[in-house]
């Protein structure tokens, strides 16, 4: 059995098996794909101390970083369930689809999460050339330029808010006829000179010129008509998706899905911790997840060392 059982390879579960390795224990990190979101990224801007990197290149630092140290790496791995200790000081074990299943002292549950996505025609082809998804990273490839906001719950308007200051427009698509934003950041994005909200407002096509995005379709929900708006940008802000769901009845979750965590990163089952983006902790950035994937790891040693 592992001292450390690490589940999810991004970099939340990178630096948590670094960190635990360096203590000198017996550490595992098993993933459907190392990497996690990373892989999926472009242009990195702020990740602080490297002053512009891309995704690809960031997870090829991480694995070489975590082979640096004695941790087994199973890749392709994915998980299915996590049957708690029995007892105080038992052991937990994760069980994974390939039908394999691995104990461990203390397990840290790493496995992320995804941006939904719209499902039109365009989206896919565009990713990360035009269409995006987290306006914190890619807000200012925009400056000076035309985006829109899809989604106006408070992510969206979060984001559309945001964006205003940045861009030279900002047109927010809701495909309600209200939005469904706190009031006060209601009050806050129609105060705004360069943003149009749009509500009832499907989008049905993203449009490009085969290198880059240049604009959307969307369907007016009233009248049926469609329209045409010319943009560089769009923030899909329809929700993020915890990959939590093999996870339900075992560990507690908020009702958005996400792993509930205290300030170390405990779980209510003790011994198991969590960290990153599948967790409660607000604002899903690659700094942040890395920190609170360190913090589960010292957490989950403190534990080791008061109960084995
Ligand atoms: P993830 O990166 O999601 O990793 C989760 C890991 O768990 C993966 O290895 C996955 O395969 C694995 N996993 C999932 N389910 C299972 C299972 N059942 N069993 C086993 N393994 C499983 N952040 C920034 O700071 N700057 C940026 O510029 C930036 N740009 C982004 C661009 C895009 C397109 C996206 C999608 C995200 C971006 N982010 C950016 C956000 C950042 O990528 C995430 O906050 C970060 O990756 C979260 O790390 P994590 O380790 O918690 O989860």
């Amino acid at each position: 059995a592992f001292d450390v059982l690490v589940v999810g390879g991004g970099p939340a579960g990178a630096a948590a098996a670094i960190y635990a390795a360096r203590k000198g224990i017996r550490t595992a990190i098993a993933a459907e794909r190392f990497g996690g979101q990373v892989l999926d990224t472009m242009a990195i801007e702020n990740f602080i101390s490297v002053k512009e990197t891309e995704g690809p290149k960031l997870v090829r630092a991480l694995e070489e970083h975590v082979k640096e140290y004695e941790v087994d790496v199973m890749n392709l791995q994915r998980a299915s369930a996590l049957v708690p200790a029995s007892s105080e000081g038992g052991l937990h074990e994760v069980k994974f689809e390939n039908g394999a299943s691995l104990k461990a002292k203390t397990v840290i549950l790493s496995t992320g999460a995804r941006w939904r996505e719209m499902g039109v025609p365009g989206e896919q082809e565009y990713k990360a050339k035009g269409v995006c998804f987290c306006p914190h990273c890619d807000g200012p490839l925009f400056k000076g330029k035309r985006v829109a906001v899809i989604g106006g719950g408070n992510s969206g308007v979060e984001a559309a808010i945001d964006l205003a200051g940045i861009v030279a427009h900002v047109t927010l698509l809701e495909f309600a006829d209200t939005l469904r934003a706190d009031a006060v950041l209601q009050k806050k994005l129609f105060s705004l000179p360069n943003v149009t909200v749009i509500k009832s407002a499907q989008t049905t096509e993203v449009t490009g010129d085969g290198q880059k995005v240049n604009g959307l379709v969307y369907k007016d929900r009233t009248t049926e008509e469609q329209h045409r708006v010319e943009l560089e940008g769009i923030f899909v802000q329809i929700g993020l998706l915890p990959n939590s769901d093999w996870l339900k009845g075992t560990v507690e979750l908020s009702r958005f899905g996400e792993i509930v965590v205290d300030a170390k990163g405990a779980t209510n089952i003790p011994g198991v911790f969590a960290a990153g983006d599948v967790t409660t902790v607000p604002y899903k950035q690659i700094v942040i997840a890395m920190g609170e994937g360190s913090k589960a790891s010292l957490s989950a040693f403190d534990h080791l060392i008061r109960h084995s």
